[in-house]
């Protein structure tokens, strides 16, 4: 016998605080950019890579570096608890995509161009334009040490600004030379610090012999006024680096995009060399990077692969989507071309099956679907067409069945005008839903 028992209040459960939901209409616009970026990137000769969210969390600690904002603070990082494996949610793609392709080989016969998108976890204090759990599309190009593909990456992001329709964006550009001009700098910027060591917080202090350059990229007010005056590395870049620098630039020059070098551009991570750039605005509060990338050429080694250039972007799809509705702009969802109305349940099969044909010709239809056997009644079926905002009404009648016919209805821009049309024959009429007016 079943004990009966009060009913139990069941706690609502709701999503990790920093995570989002990400519902329709809205999903709409994110879908947009999706489409645009895979239009795009396919023009760019960059293939699709995807990998895991679960890495082993050595990857991150080697790839960006102990001492960094992501590693110290930021992981979600956890023991697999069958096997003890140190394992992290990939808090950012360079550093995964650069292990796939060394796992596989992928440069063997040259360069490869590949892009993502997805999710990625960092915890942070959620607020405006930062979350936990946000997404990046990304770009990389491995195995090129030319200037011109750092180039044609800062073009495809231009290009992408400008096939989404958005403005209000400005290129930031820097270059952090090469690990011997580095060793320089770093001794300068010591010298530097240690001047001022009464302006710096205790994490500066901590991080002042560990990772010095990481002190530059501090967004505490106070350090801010220290940096200002710091040494700048590019007075410490030799003749290669100040002319990788400069073959980007006059490209970018050629190409009329405007940049503005900002010797002060460090980025987060550890892996960058040469080339960094950040596309900004300031239409987002303080959260106003929108993208950003760089050289990493010596990345490969760090996860245990032969030795290859590289260099890439990654974005921020919430940022992006973020300015795009700042701006005022609008997607709108394709409307469906059809609302199927089946007043009596008998119907279902042969309208389905119609509904099925009709799909596979490529009409979009949806199905009137009740919350039992009984199917609502016809009055409340054509209420939800016309709210679904179908073009056309298909209404599988009993008598139109019985002949064999379906009813075709007008339901937005051709005042109500009926049709029958043969259920024989859908490829024929089908194209009438999606083209005429
Ligand atoms: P920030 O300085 O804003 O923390 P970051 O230097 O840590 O950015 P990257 O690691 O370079 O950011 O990531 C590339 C882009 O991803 C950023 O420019 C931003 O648009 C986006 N991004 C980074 N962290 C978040 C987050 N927590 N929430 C939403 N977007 C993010
Ligand atoms: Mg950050």
């Amino acid at each position: 016998m079943v004990e009966k028992s009060a009913p139990r209040k069941v706690e609502k459960l709701s999503a990790v605080k920093g995570m989002n939901d990400i519902l329709p209409p809205e999903s709409t616009r994110w879908e947009a950019l999706e489409d645009t970026v895979r239009t795009l990137m396919r023009r760019y000769a960059y293939e699709n890579i995807r990998t895991p969210m679960v890495e082993p969390t050595a990857l991150f600690v080697r790839g960006l570096g102990e001492v960094t904002d992501i590693v110290e603070k930021e992981m979600y990082s956890f023991d697999d608890r069958l096997n003890g494996e140190a394992l992290t949610l990939r808090p950012e793609n360079t550093a995964g995509v650069v292990r796939a392709v060394v796992e596989h080989s992928l440069l063997y016969n040259g360069g490869k161009r590949l892009y993502y998108m997805g999710p990625m976890f960092r915890h942070e204090r959620p607020q405006r334009g930062r979350y936990r759990q946000f997404h990046q599309i990304g770009a990389e190009a491995l195995g090129f040490g030319g200037a011109e593909v750092d180039a044609e990456l800062i073009l495809m992001a231009d290009a992408l600004w400008k096939a989404l329709g958005l403005t209000d964006v400005a290129l930031q550009l820097n270059s952090l030379g090469q690990p011997a001009e580095r060793l320089a700098h770093r001794e300068a910027l010591i010298a530097h610090f240690e001047h001022h060591i009464n302006s710096l917080d205790d994490e500066a202090k901590r991080r002042l012999h560990l990772n010095p350059l990481r002190l530059l990229d501090s967004k505490h007010p106070p350090m801010q006024r220290v940096n200002e005056c710091a040494p700048q590395l590019l007075n410490f870049l030799g003749e290669a680096s100040r002319a990788h620098l400069n073959r980007v630039t006059s490209i970018l020059d050629a190409n009329g995009v405007t940049y503005t070098i900002n010797p002060r551009l460090v980025r987060g991570m550890d892996y960058y060399n040469l080339t960094v750039f950040e596309f900004v605005t300031t239409r987002l509060g303080s959260q106003g990077t929108i993208c950003a990338g760089g050289r990493y050429d010596y990345l490969t080694e760090q996860v245990g692969g032969k030795p290859a250039p590289a260099v890439g972007w990654a974005m921020g799809v919430e940022r992006v989507l973020e300015l795009l509705k700042e701006q005022g702009s609008q997607v709108e969802a394709d409307p469906l071309d059809a609302y199927a109305i089946v007043p009596d349940a008998a119907a279902l099969p042969v309208a389905m099956a119609c509904l099925q044909e009709l799909r596979a010709l490529g009409v979009s239809v949806q199905m009137h679907a009740g919350g039992s056997d009984a199917m609502a009644s016809i009055k409340s079926q054509f209420k939800r067409a016309d709210g679904s905002g179908a073009r056309f009404a298909l209404i599988f009648g009993a008598d139109e069945l019985a002949q064999g016919v379906v009813t075709v209805k007008a339901l937005r821009d051709g005042c109500g005008a009926q049709i029958t049309q043969s259920l024989n024959q859908t490829t024929q009429w089908a194209s009438s839903l999606q083209f005429s007016a």
